[in-house]
């Protein structure tokens, strides 16, 4: 089969396609024949070297994909051959044309739902609703800013909190974005670089503050969204690319939490209940997962680049 090979980490040229053997699922796991892999900014960080966890290379990247199950191993069931699924987690990478996951990390992707949007499914949906609901405890009726609404998360985190009965102020640094984030649930809209838009935002609640913030750049953030913040607010950090200074008073002053988030941290019985949530929303069509543009896997390295650059428009996709 053809897959993404990462022989040494480095710039996104390292992700070159290889032919190598289809790997074969053990007891409790399942080969899924992809269609699309989901690129997450996390990849980029894995390829270039600069993270925590590394692994044993030559790698595979891809977490998130979709496709048809492929190959049952022991032990198997509430699943069959050829049923449509995304995948949310997998051992051997998904920018490949199989993929060999965890049973549990298989969810059934509903007929209406195309391949390209189950692969948007894993890393961003599972992180909006971890975000909102697991970290956030955010409930109907509360005002939720997106801060960087036009991403796979921010799409996602929008969809999440109106389907949920939350009011949504969402921010995007392009028109194209802008209008996309109206187009999805948000209700208010403003520009991330404009320095004038906290005053703004503070305004479009008439003066109660915002309830819960999604962050994707705290390292930019951080120190005003505590500013805007209701009292009891919670900003939940999904995304930082440095470090950034706040003011503790701004916390202290509306009793408000600063809550981390990695996705990797969630226990298995936390993953059962995002899934089983994100399943349903599918299902229902309150969630619709909105592709920027579909590569095909040999072009890896120009997604890898563009998942990085500023103006997003919803999640970027390889095709098998
Ligand atoms: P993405 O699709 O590349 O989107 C990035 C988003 O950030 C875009 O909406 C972009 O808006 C926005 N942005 C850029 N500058 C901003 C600013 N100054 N203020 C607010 N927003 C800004 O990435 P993603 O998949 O949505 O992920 C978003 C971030 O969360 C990434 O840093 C990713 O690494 C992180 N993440 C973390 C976890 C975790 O476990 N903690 C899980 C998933 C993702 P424009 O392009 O319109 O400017």
């Amino acid at each position: 089969m053809r897959a993404i090979r990462v022989q040494a980490f480095g710039a996104p040229d390292v992700l070159v396609v290889d032919e190598v053997p289809k790997p074969e699922p053990l007891a409790g796991q399942v080969r899924v024949k992809l269609q699309a892999a989901g690129v997450n900014p996390v990849e980029t960080y894995i390829r270039s070297g600069q993270y925590a966890n590394l692994p044993l290379l030559p790698w595979t990247p891809g977490n998130d994909g979709a496709g048809i199950v492929d190959a049952l191993g022991e032990g198997v069931g509430g699943m069959a051959l050829g049923d449509r699924v995304y995948v949310a987690g997998s051992l051997t990478g998904t920018y490949a044309e199989f993929c060999v996951c965890e049973a549990q990390h298989v969810h059934p992707l509903p007929e209406c739902v195309s391949f390209a949007q189950g692969a948007a499914m894993g890393v961003p949906y599972a992180t909006a609703y971890r975000a909102l609901f697991q970290r956030a405890r955010a409930r109907a009726g509360e005002t939720v800013l997106v801060h960087g609404g036009s991403g796979g998360v921010g799409v996602a985190a929008i969809q999440l909190a109106r389907a949920a009965g939350m009011k949504v102020i969402a921010t995007a640094g392009s028109e194209q974005g802008r209008a996309l984030v109206l187009q999805h649930g948000a209700t208010q809209v403003f520009d991330h670089r404009d320095p004038q838009r906290w005053e703004a935002i503070r305004d479009t609640t008439h003066g109660h503050g915002v309830d819960v913030v999604v962050e994707m750049r705290a390292d930019a953030n951080l120190g005003n969204d505590l500013t805007i913040l209701a009292r009891g607010g919670r900003v939940v950090i999904v995304g930082s690319r440095g470090t950034v200074e706040v003011n503790p008073r701004d916390c202290m002053a509306r009793e408000a939490e600063i809550l981390g988030l990695l996705l990797w941290q969630m226990s298995a019985a936390d993953y059962r209940a995002v899934h089983a949530a994100l399943v349903a929303g599918l299902e229902a069509g309150t969630l619709t997962p909105v592709i920027a543009r579909e590569l095909p896997l040999d072009q890896a390295a120009l997604a890898h680049r563009q998942v990085l650059e500023p103006g997003a428009l919803g999640k970027i996709v390889l095709r098998m």
